[in-house]
């Protein structure tokens, strides 16, 4: 058992002023104090996550050796009454795209990780054995050891959280409350989630990075209140955002859940189908909101803190299994894959679930499986083993999959991801490296069609319809991502040319996505943004209320524009190229063919005009570089 001295610096409102650091090869911990203008430069969430990852992983860590840092970075507003606001950020390099990967997940962990006394928990070394760390917050500080796992390996993240919950319990003790890794982060599958009580940090692979160092879970507990500087004002304030998180702003999130983009989208032509060989998916009303709900039980749930409630999980018909139901879930397994049978796509992300793979990424490097299949460039019999695989097959030899492996076929989604998930020999060895490196093995028109940026697979909005988001996607820092870019709302705009994009479109990105920054640092939760009438002053405000910062909307408007710069710093060092920020060749060779977005294409000089038009926005020279002075001026070092 390893204790910490209980150092730190004496912090702002919202904040313990210190990060704890474990090192799982010698089981030590350490308390590493976080300068109070540094939390008032990084906010928290994906903001301070970075400015530690980027000082404990050194240049060049290879994401899955023991070197690579692991960081939990919590926020000033968890724990206090602000809706949306029990969150966390899991920041590492990831493991599929070798770029910095920020996911947000949400809940009981977050509250538990803040009342444990510390801003962040950063993870390094390498465990002996399968284990789990255990940090105990309740007293002076934090008192952490190891314990072992080797009857949890195996498990779906979900089981082990049960049990180890069970057996950590002290009757009339505060709880543990817990992350933990399925079967594919244990594999190393690239795209391997990180769950907590059924929600998931998704995107990049983090998963896969607790697995190489044999850690199946970290437990939390605390008893340490953080002190608010101006409590009535926050009272105030948190109230007024409740009542309002129950307005017009939030309805479809509330009534519908985000499932309701697949008519829309569908109807606008810009839903990604058969790995984006069309936009419009014949099946899409079979799976829109309305046709799932008809005949299946449905049930509202939601995050902790959270009013809002955009939760909709679904019964699977004639089982007690029930499904937490997404858009991007939805259509990486339904349209993208072909496949328009709703129990077969609810099916599809139970096992996602149950193994622990990201949606996105599982659906997009199947739906690319599909298409190589499709042409001929994929012998399912014999496929070409993988270059540089993250991790050995599974053991013993792969079962043939006695059925047909063709779009549509819900069947053949469910095989491939039980192949992935587990690394079985052979196909599913290749399929868990994702869509980029199985390109990359197969060479000349994979590359093409292989549908990721920087690695990291794209998710449910056509590139060639909707050109902010393709930008936002090309320059994403994380790869194909459309939470950290959020540039869709410039597409779906009033007024706005979604299928030609130019310099003013840049412009209007680097806003949303300068915004999604903040509300990632904040950490507050997306769905909120429609509520502010004047969103840099109201969260100004909040977190002054927070930390007792005279705080200013201008404040937060740099406060954004040094976060983004930071993220992309982290690449920068460690080998970014210019080369990255563009998308597969597809998008510049094929138009669509249907619908509202028939025609639509991408072209080279446009993309290129967008993102220089974006880089002298962000203040990058014309190679997408970040400059010395730049990061001087921004206070990112
Ligand atoms: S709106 Fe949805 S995702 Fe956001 S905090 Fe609430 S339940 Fe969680």
């Amino acid at each position: 058992m390893a204790r910490t001295d209980s150092g730190g610096t004496r912090a702002a409102g919202g904040y313990h002023g210190r990060y704890l650091r474990v090192d799982l090869t010698t089981g030590s911990a350490t308390l590493v104090p976080l300068p109070v203008e540094v939390l008032r430069r990084f906010i928290g969430g994906i903001g301070l996550g970075t400015w530690i990852l980027t000082r404990e992983n050194p240049t060049g860590t290879e994401p899955l050796g023991a070197a690579a840092a692991v960081v939990f970075a919590l926020s000033p507003l968890v724990g206090t009454p602000l809706t949306t606001s029990a969150k966390f950020a899991v920041v590492c390099k990831s493991p599929l795209t070798q770029r910095l990967n920020d996911a947000l997940s949400s809940s009981h962990f977050a509250l538990a990780a803040k009342r444990a006394g510390f801003d962040a928990l950063v993870v390094t070394g390498i465990c002996a054995r399968p284990s789990i760390l255990v940090v105990d917050g309740c007293g002076e500080a934090p008192v952490i050891h190891l314990e072992t796992a080797e009857d949890l390996w195996g498990l779906p993240a979900a089981g082990a959280e049960a049990r180890l919950k069970a057996r950590l319990h002290r009757p009339h003790e505060p709880g543990f409350h817990t992350v933990a890794i399925g079967p594919a982060g244990e594999r190393l599958v690239r795209f391997a989630t990180l769950s907590h009580d059924g929600r998931h940090a998704g995107r990049g692979g983090c998963g896969a990075v607790l697995g190489a160092k044999l850690l199946k879970a970290i437990a939390v507990r605390g008893d340490r209140q953080v002190r608010v500087a101006h409590p009535e004002k926050l009272n105030a304030l948190a109230r007024d955002l409740s009542i309002r998180s129950l307005g017009p702003a939030t309805e479809k999130y509330r009534e519908l859940g985000t499932v309701a983009n697949m008519l829309v989208f569908n109807r606008l032509a810009v839903l990604p189908t058969l790995n984006f060989q069309e936009s419009t998916f014949a099946g899409a009303a079979g799976l829109s909101a309305e046709a799932l709900a008809g005949t299946r039980k449905k049930t509202r749930k939601s995050c902790a803190a959270c009013t809002i409630g955009c939760e909709h999980v679904y019964g699977v018909p004639g089982t007690t299994t029930e499904v937490r139901l997404e858009y991007e879930s939805l259509f990486a397994l339904g349209s993208l894959c072909g496949v328009g049978d709703p129990d077969a796509v609810l099916e599809a992300v139970r096992i996602c679930d149950e193994l622990g793979l990201d949606t996105i990424s599982a659906g997009g490097t199947i739906a690319f499986t599909l298409e190589c299949i499709q042409r001929g460039l994929l012998d399912p019999a014999a496929p070409p083993a993988p270059a540089d695989a993250a991790g050995p097959p599974g053991p013993g030899t792969a079962p043939p999959p006695g059925i047909d492996l063709r779009f549509g076929n819900g069947a053949a989604v469910h095989y491939l991801l039980h192949a992935m998930g587990r690394r079985q020999p052979g196909l599913g060895h290749l399929l868990a490296e994702g869509s980029r490196r199985m390109s990359a093995v197969m060479g000349g028109e994979a590359e093409a069609i292989a549908p990721h940026v920087k690695g990291l697979e794209i998710p449910g909005y056509e590139p060639r319809a909707l050109q902010a988001m393709a930008l936002g996607f090309a320059v994403g820092t994380r790869g194909a991502d459309h939470n950290r870019s959020s540039a869709y709302e410039v597409d779906f705009a009033e007024g706005s040319d979604r299928l030609h994009g130019d310099a003013a479109t840049a412009r209007a990105g680097i806003a949303t996505e300068d915004r999604a920054a903040l509300m990632d640092s904040l950490i507050l939760c997306k769905f909120l943004r429609g509520v502010f009438k004047d969103f840099h002053g109201e969260t100004a405000r909040l977190l002054a209320a927070v930390t007792g910062w005279e705080m200013t909307a201008g404040e937060l408007r740099r406060s954004a524009r040094r976060l983004v710069t930071a993220r992309k710093w982290f690449n920068q060092r460690e080998g970014w190229t210019e080369a990255e920020d563009t998308l597969p060749g597809r998008f510049f060779s094929t138009p669509l063919r249907e619908g509202p977005s028939a025609g639509a294409i991408l072209t080279r000089t446009g993309l290129d005009e967008m993102r220089a038009a974006y880089y002298v926005g962000r203040g990058w020279n014309l190679k997408g570089e970040v400059p010395a002075t730049l990061r001087r001026e921004l206070e990112i070092e």
